[in-house]
């Protein structure tokens, strides 16, 4: 199983929750929102191949961490995978949406200083803007949009930039997340869980919860549920392999 987006330092007991995934054998990107909480975060995966640390900067917090950046810089060359980092242009973070491009733009030049990186990309509200930054930066590395909310059209120009999408409950849950899914590549895809943020029944998702979207996904393209997992699996070695 692989759960491509999760915030493992935000649930209560970290180290459990770290633990507990190994154990059920779940493959996890444990993505950070500041560049401050990378190290302690990176100290969950010690020992353990299946966890993976990413190094972010969210956008709803470059109106108060936009000083982090360059601290974020420093780190790039150390970080396999990048994210949460991105844009959001939802109401309450669009008045900070000139100064998220520009940390956004020193993310993605950055990142193509190393030489590219994945990066887990945040792009609610603002899809078309963060197509445009990938346009501009190509050598930034593999783009993979994590809960993609946009329109048919976004998707088209995602993916045409080379974009991926690691994909979600709330996406394979909604009719609209399902109508762009028909449109996914399905050798460009990943699934998360974006645990603790997503709930069920009040508690938050698990990254050994990915079971349910493994379900969901495999029925909206028709697929036995192991043909399915088998598919994701292969998406992320290449994914990994290219760096
Ligand atoms: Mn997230």
């Amino acid at each position: 199983m692989i759960d491509a987006h999760c915030h493992l330092d935000l649930y209560p007991d970290p180290v459990a929750v770290a633990r507990e995934a190994v154990q059920k054998g779940v493959f996890v990107v444990s993505v950070t929102t500041t560049p401050a909480a990378w190290s302690g975060t990176k100290k969950l995966a010690a020992g353990h191949k299946s966890i993976v640390t990413a190094l972010g900067m969210h956008p709803q917090l470059v109106a108060t961490r936009a000083k982090d950046m360059e601290q974020f810089e420093g780190l790039v060359p150390k970080a396999s995978w990048l994210g949460e980092v991105g844009l959001d242009g939802s109401p309450e973070s669009r008045e900070s949406l000139t100064e998220q491009a520009d940390v956004f733009r020193r993310v993605l030049k950055a990142s193509a200083r190393a030489g590219g990186r994945v990066l887990s990309i945040h792009s609610r509200g603002a899809a078309s803007a963060v197509v445009n930054e990938l346009r501009a930066h190509p050598d930034a590395g593999t783009p993979v949009l994590h809960w993609f909310s946009g329109t048919l059209r976004e998707l088209r120009d995602a993916i045409e930039v080379g974009c991926w999408f690691s994909v979600g409950k709330p996406m394979v849950c909604s009719k609209r997340g399902q109508a762009l899914l028909e449109k996914v590549p399905k050798h460009r895809v990943l699934t998360e869980t974006d645990g603790p943020f997503v709930q069920s029944n009040g508690q938050p998702d698990y990254p050994w919860d990915i079971q349910s979207t493994e379900h969901s996904l495999a029925e909206c393209w028709k697929m036995e549920p192991d043909a399915l997992r088998s598919l994701v699996h292969g998406n992320l070695q290449r994914l990994q392999s290219r760096g």
